[in-house]
């Protein structure tokens, strides 16, 4: 499956929002550093209301959404690229994801001890974001000489890579994260397999104060420049509040979340931004016992997409009976679809479309 790694300075609420997402007491929160020494993996489910609408009309006597995973990633400080605090451990956990959700402190609480001092959002995006950029560094350095040796021994491979390497390193050096290096398509792969920190996708969830839970304050409007700018995602979000709402039975959340004026709990947000920030969308499979969601990668082909099921639907594939979601909706299913001409036959290279609802046909 696809991880979202959960990272940012201690003290910044990383816990209390993974707590949230998985509503567990499993990470636990508590007021000081490096109190999250594991990283915690929790499988958070993807909220669709289109699950909704599509069993209401299919009669479905289950919703199974799909799953992301959320790794709460042990607390970073300056000097973690050195070997300080959690730092190697933290480094090499976030290798291992797919996309960073940089948790960042916009509240203000004198209880809560920063570990710099005062609450500054961007400077604690400087201090991680240089770190990473440290680890980076370090890592392209290491790959040279052995890059070079293969190199005179006439390895071409080895000579683009040395290219790449180094154009990556000019940046790293000129303090930029790796993820701004310009590609060539055919680059892409190897760029991949350098596996660098700062080459992953990034949303910015900023934690802020009870009372900024509906429109963000000063310290997030600057975060939310920042990531313009570099094209980068964010999020408004209350760790507190989150952490709250997810305890209490659904019908009381509900109450509860008008008061505060939202109409959905945050996190929902942290997890559509995150599940898109990886470039996953969804299809569905709708039947009497269940509506159900699957995660695909933008681009996928109905047998790759079949495969996501069982691996027999991808080898035996024959084709995709495929309806779009409006199509399923406005015309009441199946039938409708199919008597309207909206049930579509599609074969190995149909490019499945965000919301289709398929049926796959193959051979054992
Ligand atoms: P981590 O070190 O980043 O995992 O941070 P924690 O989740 O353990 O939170 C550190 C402290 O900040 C705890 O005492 C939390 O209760 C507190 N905290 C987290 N989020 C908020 C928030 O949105 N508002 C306030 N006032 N305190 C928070």
């Amino acid at each position: 499956g696809f991880k979202c790694g959960i990272v940012g300075l201690p003290n910044v609420g990383k816990s209390t929002l993974f707590n949230a997402l998985t509503q567990t007491a499993a990470a636990q929160a508590a007021n000081y550093p490096f109190c999250t020494i594991e990283p915690n993996v929790g499988d958070v489910a993807v909220p669709d209301p289109r699950l909704d609408a599509l069993s209401a009309i299919a009669g479905s006597q289950q919703i199974i959404p799909t799953r992301l995973t959320f790794v709460d990633i042990a607390g970073l400080v300056r000097g973690a690229s050195k070997g300080e605090g959690l730092g190697n451990q933290f480094l090499g956990n976030i290798r291992e994801c797919d996309a960073i959700a940089h948790v960042v402190r916009c509240f203000e609480d004198g209880d809560v001890t920063h570990v710099d001092g005062k609450v500054d959002p961007l400077a604690d995006i400087e201090t991680i974001e240089t770190e990473l950029m440290l680890a980076d560094l370090e890592s392209l350095e290491k790959r040279i000489p052995g890059l070079e040796k293969r190199a005179r021994g006439g390895d071409k491979e080895a000579k683009e890579q040395i290219e790449l390497v180094t154009r990556a390193l000019a940046l790293l050096r000129d303090g930029k994260p790796a993820r701004l290096l310009e590609l060539k398509p055919e680059e892409e792969f190897a760029f991949r397999q350098l596996g660098l920190l700062t080459s992953k996708p990034v949303l910015y969830v900023c934690n802020v104060d009870e009372a900024s839970a509906e429109n963000g304050n000063d310290h997030s409007a600057k975060v939310f420049a920042r990531a313009q700018e570099e094209g980068a995602r964010a999020v408004v979000v209350s760790a507190a509040i989150e952490s709250e709402i997810a305890v209490l039975p659904e019908e009381e959340q509900k109450d509860y979340l008008e008061a505060i004026g939202l109409t959905e709990p945050g996190l929902n947000r942290v997890i559509r931004t995150g599940y898109d920030l990886l470039g996953l969308i969804t299809y569905f499979t709708v039947g009497p016992k269940e509506a159900r969601a699957w995660t695909i990668t933008v681009g996928a082909k109905a047998p790759k997409a079949a495969g996501v099921i069982h691996s027999d639907f991808e080898k035996g594939f024959i084709r995709a009976e495929t309806i779009a979601y409006n199509d399923y909706v406005t015309l009441k299913g199946e039938a409708g679809a199919r008597d309207a001409g909206k049930l579509r036959l599609e074969g190995k290279e149909y490019v499945v479309a965000d919301g289709d609802v398929l049926h796959f046909r193959f051979n054992n």
